[in-house]
Formats: C-alpha cells, sequence, structure tokens
C-alpha cells in the first residue's frame, strides 16, 4: 500500500489492483514480457499489471505535479483475487478496525473494461448437491436404488429451468443470471447400485437477488422431486458464494469518473461486466466501487496481453479523478 496525502483533511480515494495472476499452464514465456503494435504480452498484462501500472503512474503523475488539494489518495495492490481475496478482505477489516478514521469514500478497481466505467458485475455460488440410494447387487432391483439415475431427474430440471431464465431480460447491463453443472461423481463399480451421487454447480447471480436464491431454487427443485417420488432423497450445500456488485449511474463517484474518462480520450461510459471483483468486497463494507481499466485480450487465456496506449489513458483519467474528487 501507498498513500499520497493531501494538504489538509478530505475524501480518501482508493485506487486497488490484484497482484497475482491465474496460473500459467500452456504459455511458452509467461513472464518474459514483449511489446508489438502497441500492446504487451505476458501473463498478467491485463488481468491485471496493466491496471496496476495505471494506478502506480497516476500517483506519480499527481505527485510530480504539485500533489492533491485535500484528502488521500490511497493505492492498494491486494493478494489472491483469483482465488479467495484475503487481500481485500484484509484491507478492508483493517479499514474496520481504524476507529479513528472513516471509511474511505470512493474506490476504482482497475480490472479490464475496455476504458469504460463498470457499475455493475456478476457474482457466484458453488453449489453441492448429494443424492443418496441404496447400494445392491446389479440383479437384485428390488434392494438398489440407483443414485446416480435420481441426480439425473434433477438435471433435467435444473436444464430446462436455466433455459427457462436464459429466456428472460434478467438484469438491464448483465442480463439473466445463469448455472452450469461443473463436476459430477458418483458410482462404485459395474455392477452395484449406486449408493451416492455428487454434483456441484456454479450459479452467477446478479445485483438484487437475494443471497439464499441459488440454494433456495435448487431446494423448491428437490421437494418437487420428492413430491412425485418420496424415495427420493437429496441434499443441497452452499460451499462458497460472493455477492454480485451494482452502484448507481447517478452516484457522484460514477458521474465524475465518466467526466475525467472522457477527458482523458476514453469512452468513459458506464457499463456491466460479467466477470466477479474485488469491487465487491469494498463495497460490501460500505466504500462505493467502481471497475475501470484498459483495454486488452486474453484473460485467463494462453496469449494475454494489453493495449499500452489504453494503460496511458486510464492513467491520466485516474489522475483527472484524484483531483476531481479530493478537493
Ligand atoms: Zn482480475
Amino acid at each position: 500500500m501507498g498513500i499520497l496525502e493531501g494538504r489538509r483533511p478530505g475524501p480518501a480515494l482508493v485506487l486497488c489492483g490484484h497482484l497475482d495472476t491465474v496460473g500459467v499452464a500452456g504459455m511458452t514465456a509467461p513472464f518474459d514480457p514483449v511489446v508489438r503494435d502497441n500492446r504487451l504480452y505476458g501473463r498478467g498484462a491485463q488481468d491485471m499489471k496493466g491496471g496496476l501500472a495505471a494506478i502506480v503512474g497516476a500517483v506519480r503523475r499527481l505527485a510530480d505535479t504539485g500533489g492533491i488539494e485535500a484528502g488521500r489518495v490511497i493505492v492498494a495492490g491486494v493478494a489472491d483475487e483469483e482465488d479467495a481475496s484475503r487481500g481485500a478482505e484484509a484491507l478492508v477489516a483493517r479499514w474496520r478496525a481504524d476507529t479513528a478514521r472513516r471509511m474511505p469514500d470512493a474506490a476504482v478497481v482497475t480490472e479490464p473494461t475496455d476504458l469504460r466505467v463498470g457499475v455493475a458485475h456478476k457474482g457466484f455460488a458453488w453449489l453441492r448437491v448429494t443424492t443418496t440410494g441404496v447400494a445392491a447387487h446389479g440383479s437384485r432391483p428390488a434392494e438398489g436404488e440407483d443414485a446416480i439415475l435420481r441426480m439425473g431427474r434433477l438435471l433435467v430440471h435444473l436444464d430446462a429451468y436455466d433455459r427457462a431464465r436464459q429466456r428472460q431480460p434478467g438484469h438491464p447491463l448483465l442480463g439473466p443470471a445463469s448455472l452450469h453443472a461443473s463436476f459430477i461423481e458418483g458410482g462404485r463399480e459395474w455392477s452395484t447400485y449406486p449408493d451416492r451421487c455428487d454434483l456441484r454447480l456454479e450459479r452467477r447471480t446478479i445485483p438484487g437477488e437475494p443471497p439464499d436464491e441459488p440454494v433456495m431454487e435448487i431446494s423448491r427443485l428437490l421437494e418437487m422431486l420428492v413430491e412425485e417420488d418420496e424415495d427420493f432423497a437429496a441434499a443441497v450445500e452452499l460451499v462458497f458464494a460472493r455477492r454480485a456488485h451494482e452502484i448507481s449511474e447517478d452516484h457522484e463517484l460514477v458521474r465524475r469518473l465518466c467526466a475525467a474518462a472522457v477527458a482523458a480520450g476514453a469512452p468513459g461510459d458506464p457499463c456491466g461486466v460479467s466477470f466477479w471483483a474485488d469491487s465487491a468486497v469494498l463495497g460490501e463494507a460500505g466504500i462505493p466501487a467502481v471497475l475501470f481499466g484498459p483495454g486488452g485480450a486474453g484473460l485467463h487465456g494462453t496469449e494475454e496481453y494489453v493495449r499500452i496506449d489504453d494503460v496511458l489513458v486510464c492513467e491520466d483519467a485516474l489522475a483527472k479523478l484524484a483531483r476531481s474528487l479530493c478537493v
């Protein structure tokens, strides 16, 4: 972390990016950056060393040109966003514990948005469903109960349910929520009725959904299956979840960042992004948070790059935002 203090007390702006990247399987030289045609190639170039470079550049630009009037600009490089966001969680916990100071007033997370202003993103929930049966010799249907075929009944309903949801408009910027089956496991051997089947699902959530909705919708389907067949036995469990995030397009931070971005030559229009980001952790802590970062391609892919001119425009826009907010 680094802090640029203003000349007197005032609003605190956090510029936040994650330092970690996803893995490098399938890449030939992931950490030997190559510059070609206004692009910088390498793992993490767009997700999100480019955004971090824009943050550091913006604060250096502010410091070199007389600093800021009031308040503070906080640079936060956080760990672990690609896994459990322990970095952003620790940051928020530290601010909560600091009773002498109020929470920061605004946050920009510089994840890649093609220089648009991300005001909404999806959340996700990881769920586990287990169906149970009775193990028995394969020749004895009167004794065996097939847990895998039971799971099949649920899968048919989940598929129909999600296809119906995809026909709904959903969130104005993000579209409908969605669900997919990630893993399925069950069975012991060819000649035995399976007594257990385990399904792991991912549900992508949209702002405004109640936090327990992913579990509740599956519970409702399971109840329906029990009504059809009283022997049907299954349970659903929430393993891990992250909330979706949204900030009003009329919020002062959004309006000021859009103006700063346009002044720097960026599109700077409000948009939604599909991926989850640390902005949700900051937002849940009560800090108004948006996403704004450079364009490029290949996030989590084997060829990743960031557009260098976008990094510079992002830097300029962040510096302009700090000058507009920290007064
Ligand atoms: Zn990222």
